[in-house]
């Protein structure tokens, strides 16, 4: 599953002016990469027809919001914020707001009884419905089609990187897991299209791109011919300019030798793996529907280590699984100690509505679950430290995106957090920083190429 993103932030904002004479439109988005880009394309929509973007809600003609339901949080989040607008919505009728995401597929006439104030609801990717809340779409005859897909990540110079959905949808069926029913099956989209849009940012300047699916790595058996994403991953590696390729969120069962050895053998794929695991015990992860072992999931990584010695790793893992015992739990923190990843993203199991794991009891009371999820923590720290530690003294090749806490922030090949101090305007450029002291989360280091100019 691709990571979500529980901070809200409004996708598309350029100007706070308004521009009387013209209609605006303001994005809200919680979730993952792929609404964050679906925000985009309704965006791109919205502008072709004339629309402006504004960073206020209060100035806009059309507000869309994009749900996220994969955890409760997200989904109260998104209630929040379409219940708010109903404030808005009572002092000016003629405003449109528009619900899509997660939340609407096979729920509309629920949400329309309970947010009567929402002038429509569409399911992801169901942009040629906008047209019934912005009518100019119709008029200027928008092509969907030639409409990027990607969308620029807004902590980082958006000349420089991109994220792009290759993949949408979801094959398997985990048993805690809300996304098949909400987005349906994988469809992939073409590999022409993919490249030329990859080229397009690439002649704009674009350095670095991401590539997105909830299972990126199934990419391509649903395409004439069934390239996969190693072939993908070629043709991208290909294209003049592109610097560095990652690749969000992988499935174990489909992370291939050959998708391994593309990412080994291919100069600009970062190696940087992301791997959901989600449990290190085999009883777990058969009832998680997972439909692999942690003895698989072990040769694979060995592969990928074989191939790649410097490789970082990430991973996912759920804590309080229905049903997971503290010897299970304690399985997970044995292969958590054994593999050592440089990052796990943790969560705690909650029930999600619809999913067959929902039928279950959630035995596992909060405490013990908020127990495990701090010991996953704390033994990642630990691990964390010693992995970062290698860092020390060495050069690493860093694409600066942003200033935080007076420092300047980037990130490496392998995905981990720098800082550096320097004058000047670092944003956007790949810079090669020398390591002089490391963290469980982050690295601080010194500029040794003051200045190394996008190529
Ligand atoms: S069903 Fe499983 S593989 Fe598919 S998105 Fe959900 S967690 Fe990922």
């Amino acid at each position: 599953m691709i990571p979500l993103t529980l901070k809200p932030n409004e996708s598309d904002l350029v100007s706070t002016d308004v521009d009387e004479g013209a209609k605006h439109f303001f994005v809200w988005t919680i979730g993952c990469q792929m609404n964050e880009a679906e925000s985009s394309k309704a965006s791109a929509i919205l502008r072709q027809a004339g629309y402006l973007p504004t960073m206020l809600e209060e100035n806009a003609d059309v507000i869309i919001v994009n749900s996220c339901v994969v955890r409760q949080q997200a989904e109260d989040k998104v209630a929040g914020k379409v219940g708010s607008l109903a404030r808005l919505k009572a002092q000016r009728p003629d405003l449109r707001i528009a619900l899509t995401g997660c939340m609407v597929t096979g729920q509309q006439e629920q949400l329309a009884a309970r947010f009567p104030h929402v002038d429509l609801f569409y399911g992801p990717s169901e942009f040629e419905r906008l047209v019934e809340i912005a009518p100019e779409i119709e008029s200027v005859d928008v092509d969907l089609a030639e409409l990027p897909h990607f969308y620029q990540d807004g902590s980082v110079d958006p000349d420089v990187t991109a994220f792009i959905p290759i993949i949408y949808g979801c094959n398997f069926v985990c048993s805690y897991c809300i996304v098949p029913y909400r987005r349906g099956r994988e469809t992939s989209r073409p590999m022409g299209d993919i490249v030329m849009e990859v080229e397009r940012l690439s002649a704009r300047g674009v350095r670095e791109v991401t590539l997105l699916g909830q299972t990126v790595n199934a990419y391509g058996h649903d395409l004439a011919g069934q390239p996969d994403l190693a072939d993908l991953l070629a043709a991208v590696d290909r294209i003049d300019g592109i610097q560095r390729v990652r690749f969000l969120t992988s499935h174990p069962k489909y992370m291939s030798d050959r998708i391994i050895d593309a990412v080994a053998d291919l100069p600009s794929l970062c190696e940087h793996i992301n791997l959901p695991i989600q449990a290190g015990d085999n009883e777990v992860l058969r009832r998680m529907r997972r439909t692999y072992t942690v003895e698989y999931y072990r040769e694979r990584i060995a592969y990928v280590r074989e191939r790649m010695p410097g490789v970082t790793l990430a991973t996912d893992i759920i804590v309080g699984f229905p049903g997971e015992t503290p010897e299970q739990f304690e399985h997970t923190l044995q292969l958590l100690a054994e593999i050592r990843f440089d990052k796990v993203h943790v969560a705690m199991y909650s029930p999600r509505p619809g999913t067959l794991s929902n039928r279950w009891v959630d035995e596992v009371p909060w405490v013990e679950k908020k127990r495990r999820h701090r010991a996953v923590e704390a033994l990642q720290k630990e691990i964390c430290t010693e992995r970062n530690a290698r860092y020390l003294g060495q050069r690493l090749d860093v694409l600066v995106d942003g200033f935080s806490k007076g420092r300047w922030r980037g990130r490496s090949r392998g995905n981990t957090l720098v800082f550096f101090d320097a004058p000047g305007d670092w944003k956007g450029r790949f810079v090669d920083v020398q390591i002089t002291e490391t963290s469980p989360w982050y690295l601080l280091g010194d500029v040794i190429e003051s200045e190394r100019p996008v190529s």
